[in-house]
């Protein structure tokens, strides 16, 4: 008997000695919201994975970030995807992200429509959530401060805000609600995303000494951690027992049937992958937290995702002696490239720019030899040279049965939608599968056109030479649509057919873009897919931001660059406002990106004060170049209010939106200021023609016949002044404004007066 036990032990042992012990701490209670890594211990998926993983509840007090960076623990889980202390940001790497929108939100027992009448209220919360996370941002943002308002820590027990001790509660959309509900006390939500606050929650998260140590093993239990949560999701009735039976969970039944809907909501199935990480959304949350002040102005963001870190490590470019005589020998590499197709390649005077090109600038530099172009005027012209062997690569092609006949392709590096361009008249398809028999305009060469034909045989593929002629028989009716790439399509469609044509089907899947590498040298393959990883993101990233959106990078004045720019913002604009339609597709929406005001359409507060940051920089940057401001506010607005009604009034404030934003250029900016206030920044533009503007619409607002009753506006108009903190020259404006209100409403006052004082 003594004998069978200690083997029993020995075995026992052995098992456990073949599995790998790490510790993930939770910042809660076991409940649903982590259920997905109960269930991956339950269902031996972390196992399966090589790892015995202890899970630690939260007990309360713990330091997860501290324990996470000494590692004392292996992995922590956070409520927000970017760590701050006093101002500074913590080398913490993200692993996964699983609720993708922030569950914290205010509930309050008053209503509450915008968060400024908050001011004077009594506020429950946790020191931390009021400061990183959507709830901090927000109370920021509107300077909701302890010195205007009484903030008080949180109690933890729901009959302070029931009982009326306080006014408004911080709360967990999958927690306190359902308590409330059942109950019965009646509450009102005030929801940071509804003002373009949000941030993710439950992240999964280690250190980069953890993950330089063990890359293999943290990748193994992220993958087991997504494989639990997929679980937990699809057998919620499995996963709510166990919690109750297995780890003592007190909460009721219907309590986490309610957390977990929740929860699956927040996750956003729909749009996110389980586990996926989503670095716009920390990027925006760093600015944001910078912006609030939260975060010092010095600090950047470090490398903090899991892939990015990991990238890193791997990216050493080792070539052997046989690559490298290669290459030697070779001397330099001859590309055939797109010579228009912006702003991926195109040649410019001889020069070979874009994104495409940077990328060869970075492989170049790794070879030590250079990457030259060859010469061509269309895309045709390169496929012919390649197969006489005039050239060794394709810088950016798809894949395609023509080209594997004589080229070979790398890994992928770069992804991008596929989309058909129609006139406005048009209907939005779902699948492009809706457009047989139907004539599509495609560049000869492209490699879409291949794909159409196999895939869609149906479609009847009209190939133009250019994407002009492709766009311009679209216009005359000659074609249904024009398929591209969205990004190229969309800065056409900005540049010449703005209103005429639009988007309105997306190919199922994204083109995939490599290097093509000519087959008849195969040591050059070998070689180029040994530089592309050493790609990260980071650099991507940069490339990417300098051929569509950043300003800063131009270190001189220069008026054709800075349109550049602009026509990039609105490309931008332009693929959020496609993605957003994705999205309300999918029934969801995509919070980060939320910029519009909901009554009129126009930017939002947060969006407008961005606009502001990005217009301070240039006109510190830049000599010369100017930017004025405008606020203007309805005069008696209260009147109209008190006489015909709030909805009237709402209406007002719709069609007054309207007027403005249908008189001004595409290069203002105009935003909802306040409640009937509304700004307008006039970027590149003096203040006399500021001025001249807004006389311009004063009148028109003046003489516009509304539905209800005819209003008038007063303006104050300046500078942004690079001398001046924004929020100083907004003062200017703002008493300008007073001035405009003083002198008998109806008019502009430009800041020059007051200053002079
Ligand atoms: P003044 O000429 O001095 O600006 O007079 P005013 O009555 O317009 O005064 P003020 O600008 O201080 O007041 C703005 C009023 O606008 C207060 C509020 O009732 C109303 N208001 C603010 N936001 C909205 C909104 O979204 N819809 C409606 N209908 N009214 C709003
Ligand atoms: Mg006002
Ligand atoms: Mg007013």
């Amino acid at each position: 008997m003594k004998i069978a036990l200690l083997t029993l032990l020995f075995a026992l042992s052995l098992c456990a000695h073949e599995l790998e012990r790490v510790t993930l701490q939770l910042d809660w209670k076991f409940q649903f919201e982590n259920a997905g890594f109960l269930m991956a211990q339950e269902k031996g998926f972390y196992k399966e994975a090589g790892l015995d993983v202890a899970i630690l509840e939260y007990e309360g007090g713990e330091d997860i970030i501290d324990s996470v960076l000494k590692q004392k623990t292996n992995y922590g889980i956070y409520h927000s995807s970017i760590f701050v202390e006093d101002g500074k940001v913590k080398p913490i790497i993200l692993l996964a992200t699983y609720l993708q929108q922030s569950p914290l939100i205010f509930v309050s027992h008053t209503l509450i429509k915008e968060p400024k009448e908050m001011i004077g209220k009594t506020i429950m919360g946790t020191s931390n959530e009021l400061k990183y996370s959507p709830l901090g941002l927000m109370l920021k943002h509107y300077n909701i401060t302890k010195e205007n308002s009484t903030i008080q820590e949180h109690t933890f027990n729901i009959n302070t805000f029931i009982d009326k001790k306080v006014d408004i509660m911080s709360a967990f959309t999958s927690n306190q609600l359902f308590e409330l509900d059942r109950r019965g006390v009646k509450y009102h939500i005030v929801k940071p995303l509804d003002f373009g606050f949000n941030m993710s929650a439950s992240n999964l998260f280690a250190s980069k000494k953890e993950i330089e140590e063990n890359p293999q093993r943290t990748k193994r239990f992220i993958e087991a951690s997504n494989r639990g949560w997929e679980y937990a999701i699809k057998h919620i009735d499995e996963s709510i027992e166990v919690l109750q039976k297995k780890h003592g969970v007190a909460k009721s039944k219907e309590a986490l049937l309610y957390e977990a809907y929740e929860i699956k909501k927040l996750m956003n199935l729909d749009f996110f992958k389980i586990g996926e990480i989503n670095k716009e959304l920390t990027e925006l949350t760093f600015r944001q937290l910078k912006r609030s002040g939260f975060v010092d102005v010095s600090e950047e963001l470090h490398r903090f995702s899991f892939d990015d870190v990991l990238k890193n490590i791997q990216s050493d470019f080792d070539l052997n002696s046989q690559e490298r005589a290669y290459l030697q020998a070779k001397g330099k590499i001859r590309a055939c490239v797109d010579p228009e197709w912006y702003p991926f390649e195109m040649i410019r005077d001889g020069k070979y720019v874009g994104i495409a090109a940077d990328v060869m600038q970075h492989f170049a530099s790794k070879f030590g030899i250079p990457i030259e172009h060859v010469n061509v005027s269309n895309w045709q012209e390169s496929l012919t040279k390649a197969q006489k062997r005039e050239c060794d690569i394709f810088s950016l092609a798809t894949e395609t049965p023509t080209r594997k006949l004589y080229m070979n392709f790398t890994q992928p590096y770069l992804h991008l939608p596929v989309v058909v361009v129609t006139d406005n008249t048009k209907p939005f398809t779902d699948s492009i599968a809706e457009l047989r028999g139907k004539k599509i305009a495609a560049v000869t060469g492209y490699s879409i056109i291949e794909i159409l034909h196999s895939k869609h045989p149906s479609i009847e593929v009209v190939e133009v030479k250019t994407i002009k002629e492709g766009l311009d028989m679209v216009m005359r009716g000659e074609a249904y649509g024009y398929i591209d790439n969205l990004m190229v399509v969309s800065s056409y469609i900005q540049k010449e057919y703005t209103g005429l044509l639009k988007v309105s089907a997306r190919l199922g899947e994204n083109l995939a873009f490599s290097v093509g590498v000519r087959n008849d040298e195969p040591l050059l393959l070998d070689i180029f897919n040994k530089v592309i990883p050493t790609l990260g993101d980071e650099k991507r990233q940069s490339i990417y931001n300098r051929w569509v959106s950043v300003v800063e990078e131009v270190s001189y004045f220069d008026k054709s660059m800075l349109l550049k720019a602009f026509g990039a913002l609105l490309l931008l604009i332009t693929f959020f406002l496609y993605r957003e339609y994705l999205l309300r597709k999918y029934n969801t929406k995509l919070m980060q990106l939320s910029i519009t005001d909901k009554l009129t359409g126009l930017y939002n507060r947060l969006k407008t004060d961005e606009v502001l940051e990005d217009e301070h920089k240039k006109v510190r940057r830049f000599k010369g170049y100017k930017t004025a401001v405008a606020i203007l506010d309805v005069d008696f607005f209260k009147h109209v209010n008190d006489t015909y009604g709030h909805q009237a009034g709402d209406g007002i404030l719709k069609e007054l939106a309207y007027i403005l934003k249908k008189n001004l250029r595409e290069t203002d900016t105009i935003g909802r200021w306040g409640g009937e206030e509304f700004m307008i920044i006039f970027a590149n533009t003096s203040l006399q023609d500021a001025q001249k503007v807004c006389e311009n619409l004063r009148e028109r607002v003046e003489q516009y016949h509304f539905e209800k009753t005819g209003i008038t506006a007063s303006f104050g108009v300046g500078l942004l002044e690079g001398e001046r903190t924004i929020s100083e020259s907004i003062s200017l404006v703002d008493e300008a404004l007073y001035k405009a209100k003083e002198s008998g409403r109806n008019r502009v006052v430009a800041t020059s007066l007051s200053k002079q004082k």
